[in-house]
């Protein structure tokens, strides 16, 4: 169909995940187009005013490394917008960025937001995706776009649960029938997890050691539930002696960055649970039939299907994409109307 792909080409809808770790676009026919941390750097002058230095990953490899008059800024923390007018730039410029410069018609513009977010914080949001161009924008949940992501049937007389666990906080959710039945959502995710591994360490070697270490370490050695291949592996931490001030080099056993796991991980636990015990019985049912769905990030911390299986009798599977199932389930959302007309927030 000629005329098709020639609406195609010219049309340039986006389907935006504004995570509070990660920000990601999707464009139909095109893809991911966009996934960079949601992460500010501003010069602050002396008046207060905030010049935007770097946006995304250029702007997350300044954390920590930044002198006193330059701040690498997340503008949306434990699931709220924590900085208005810096997440306003953030998303004007990854849209921009990500509208290409070929496209000269305004796009239709889907966002989903964490599910926590106030009117007024939705408002700022829209504001920001208008005053970026977008001819109309919608809002939706993220958890719901997490389930629609992963395929769940967000629309049928089924219970589905969906635990989206992210940089900020975790969304616990059980849908049918196109709405959310019962939710939970804890300020509490991979950030948190980051912060109580350089906690731990902090306490029991009196040595400091940055965010991107904590995740890094996190990411490659760090699981909630005892798995093989990192048994009896001790790894070889850098940071600063608290008490000389130098730097210096510990080693740490990969049971200790899981005993450090412990406390943000039964948060993400007793959210499940609580949102379980919540669930009205004929959905619960269908949960013991068709088990839980994890997403995001957080989700492929290592052990983290089996411990909450363990925890929960249910079955517990990983969704092959976990970081893109939110933005792939808004997508899906640009492209169906009546899906849009059923799970937008209003
Ligand atoms: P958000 O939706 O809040 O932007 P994401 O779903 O993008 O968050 O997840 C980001 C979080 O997931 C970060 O805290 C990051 O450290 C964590 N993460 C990413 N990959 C892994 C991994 N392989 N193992 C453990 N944690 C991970
Ligand atoms: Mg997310």
């Amino acid at each position: 169909m000629v005329f098709k792909s020639f609406f195609n080409y010219f049309s340039s809808d986006l389907a935006i995940d504004l995570g509070t770790a990660n920000t990601l676009v999707y464009v139909k026919g095109r893809g991911i187009v966009l996934n960079e941390p949601s992460v500010v750097a501003v010069r602050k002058d002396v008046k207060g005013g905030k010049k935007v230095l770097a946006v995304g990953k250029e702007a997350k490899e300044m954390v920590g490394r930044t002198p006193s008059n330059i701040e690498a800024i997340k503008p949306l923390k434990d699931g709220v917008i924590a900085d208005f007018e810096v997440n306003e730039r953030m998303l004007r410029y990854f849209i921009r960025k990500s509208k290409g410069s070929k496209s000269f018609f305004k796009p239709r513009i889907v966002i989903a937001v964490p599910h926590g977010i106030t009117q007024v914080e939705k408002k700022a949001v829209k504001d920001s995706a208008f005053d970026a161009g977008a001819r109309e924008v919608y809002l939706i949940e993220e958890p719901m776009a997490a389930a629609i992501g992963a395929d769940l049937p967000v629309q049928e007389a089924v219970g589905s649960m969906i635990v989206d666990i992210g940089g900020g906080t975790t969304e616990v959710a059980v849908i049918s029938l196109g709405g959310i039945v019962r939710s939970a959502s804890v300020r509490v995710g991979g950030g948190k997890m980051d912060l109580a591994i350089s906690n731990y360490i902090k306490k029991k070697y009196s040595v400091l050691v940055g965010e991107a270490t904590a995740e890094k370490i996190k990411m490659e050695y760090g699981s909630v539930y005892p798995v093989e291949e990192l048994e009896g592996v001790v790894i070889g931490v850098k940071g600063i002696d608290l008490i000389s001030g130098v730097p210096t080099a510990i080693e740490l056993s990969t049971d200790e960055i899981r005993e450090a796991l412990k406390e943000p991980t039964s948060a993400i636990l007793a959210a499940v649970k609580d949102t379980l015990e919540q669930t009205p019985p004929e959905l619960a049912s269908d949960i013991v039939d068709r088990g839980i769905m994890l997403t995001g990030g957080g989700a492929l911390t290592k052990g983290m299907a089996d411990l909450i299986k363990r925890e929960t009798s249910l079955n517990v599977e990983v969704f092959d994409e976990a970081l893109f199932a939110v933005v792939k389930g808004v997508g899906k959302v640009l492209d169906n109307i009546d899906l849009l007309s059923e799970v937008m927030m209003d």
